[in-house]
C-alpha cells in the first residue's frame, strides 16, 4: 500500500520532531518541512534529506534560500500539492489563516495545541477519541498538559464511569532553546481563573469535570501537574489498584521516587536522556507512584510532563485516524510506539 504523504508546515520544537517520528512509520512519508528562512534549522532538514520548502509563497521569501547552502524546492502550495496531509507546527495563533491555504489546496491537516479548539471544532488524543477523529478533514491535536491530563485520567474515568478533578499546572517558563521568555526568577501565577488546561481535556473527553489552576516557574525542562481526583460513590478501587491501572496504560510511565532516587523532574529528565531518544525526549507521562494516594473517594497525585514531546507520538496516530489507516487506538499506539523504538535502536 503506498504511503500516506505527510507535509509539516513549520520545522521548530515540535515540527522536527514529529517529521522524525512520522519518517519512523512504514505507512506514511515525509514529503517536506518547511522554514521561514534559511537558518541552522534547515542544517537537520538537509542531513535527514528532507525536502525543504518555504512556509510563505512569497517569492522575496522563498529567494532567501538562494544565498543560502540550502535548496528550497518551493512555497507552501508546491508542497501542499504533493501531500495527502500537512501537519502544523507554526507558532501558535496562526492557524485560521493557514487553514484556508489547506482547505484550498485541498489537504487534510492537523493543528497543535497553540492554537484553539474552535478553529477545527474537533481535537485529538489518542487514548480519548481517536475513532471519533476517524477520516476528519481537520483537527488539533491538544496541548502537552492536556495530552498529559488525558492519558491518566481518560482510563480512570473508563473504569469509574465519573470523575470531577481539580488540578494545578507548574508550567515550565520556556523551553531550552528558546531566548525571550521568562520568568527568570518568579513564580508567575495565570490570573485568568479557573486556567484554560484544565477544562482543555473536555475538548476530548467532555464527561470529565475538571477545572485547573496554572503558575509558570523558572525551569525549562518539564510541567508538574498536581492533581486532586474526585471518584464516584463504591468505586471499589484502592491506591494499588490504580498504579496498577496507569503501569497498564501506554505512554505512561509509574516509578517510585524514593526507591529510585528520581524525586524531581532533574532525575526524570536524565532517565529520559538514558533511553536514548533524539534530543533526550520523554513520549511518556511520569508519575510518581509514592506520590500516589486514595483517601476516601479522593485521589491525591503528581505528574511529570516533557512538554516538548509527550504530543508527538499523538500526531503520528492522528495522521492515522485522519487517514483512515488504523480504527483502534492501541493497535495505532502500539505501532507508533514500536516504530519509534526501532528507529532509535531502543
Ligand atoms: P517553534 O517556535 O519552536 O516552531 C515554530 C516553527 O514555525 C518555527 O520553525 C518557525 O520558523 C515556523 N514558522 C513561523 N512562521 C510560520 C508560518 N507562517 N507558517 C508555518 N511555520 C511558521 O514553536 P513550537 O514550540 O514548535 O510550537 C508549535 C506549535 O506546537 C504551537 O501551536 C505550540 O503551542 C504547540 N506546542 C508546543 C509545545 C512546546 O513545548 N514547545 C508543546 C506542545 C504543543
Amino acid at each position: 500500500m503506498a504511503r500516506v504523504k505527510v507535509a509539516i508546515n513549520g520545522y521548530g520544537t515540535i515540527g522536527k520532531r514529529v517529521a522524525d517520528a512520522i519518517d519512523a512509520q512504514n505507512d506514511m512519508e515525509i514529503v517536506g518541512v518547511t522554514k521561514t528562512g534559511p537558518s541552522f534549522g534547515c542544517e537537520m532538514a538537509a542531513k535527514k534529506g528532507f525536502d525543504l520548502y518555504c512556509t510563505s509563497d512569497d517569492k522575496d521569501m522563498i529567494s532567501s534560500f538562494e544565498d543560502s547552502r540550502f535548496v528550497c524546492k518551493g512555497g507552501l502550495k508546491d508542497l501542499l500539492s504533493k501531500s495527502d496531509v500537512v501537519i502544523d507546527c507554526s507558532p501558535g495563533k496562526m492557524g485560521a489563516t493557514n487553514l484556508k491555504k489547506y482547505q484550498e489546496a485541498g489537504v487534510k491537516s492537523i493543528f497543535q495545541g497553540g492554537e484553539k479548539h474552535s478553529l477545527t471544532g474537533l481535537s485529538y488524543t489518542s487514548c480519548a477519541n481517536h475513532l471519533e477523529n476517524f477520516g476528519a478533514e481537520t483537527t488539533r491535536v491538544v496541548s502537552c498538559n492536556t495530552t498529559g491530563l488525558s492519558r491518566t485520567l481518560v482510563p480512570l474515568y473508563d473504569l469509574c464511569g465519573s470523575l470531577k478533578v481539580e488540578c494545578t499546572m507548574i508550567r515550565r517558563a520556556a523551553d531550552p532553546g528558546d531566548s525571550n521568555k521568562g520568568p527568570i526568577n518568579a513564580i508567575k501565577p495565570v490570573l485568568k481563573v479557573p486556567s484554560h488546561h484544565g477544562p482543555d481535556v473536555m475538548t476530548v473527553k467532555p464527561e470529565i469535570e475538571i477545572n485547573s489552576l496554572a503558575v509558570a516557574v523558572p525551569t525549562t525542562i518539564m510541567h508538574v501537574h498536581a492533581i486532586i481526583a474526585d471518584l464516584p460513590e463504591n468505586h471499589g478501587l484502592t491506591t494499588e489498584k490504580i498504579l496498577d491501572i496507569w503501569k497498564g496504560t501506554p505512554r505512561v510511565i509509574v516509578m517510585n521516587g524514593q526507591g529510585n532516587r528520581i524525586t524531581t523532574t532533574a532525575e526524570v529528565m536524565e532517565m529520559a536522556r538514558d533511553i536514548g531518544r533524539k534530543w533526550g525526549d520523554l513520549h511518556e507521562i511520569f508519575v510518581w507512584e509514592d506520590g500516589v494516594r486514595l483517601i476516601g473517594n479522593r485521589l491525591y497525585y503528581f505528574q511529570a510532563i516533557h512538554q516538548e514531546s509527550d504530543v508527538i507520538p499523538e500526531n503520528v496516530d492522528c495522521v492515522r485516524a485522519l487517514m483512515k489507516l488504523e480504527q483502534s487506538w492501541t493497535e495505532s499506539v502500539t505501532k507508533t510506539d514500536q516504530a519509534i523504538s526501532r528507529y532509535y535502536n531502543i
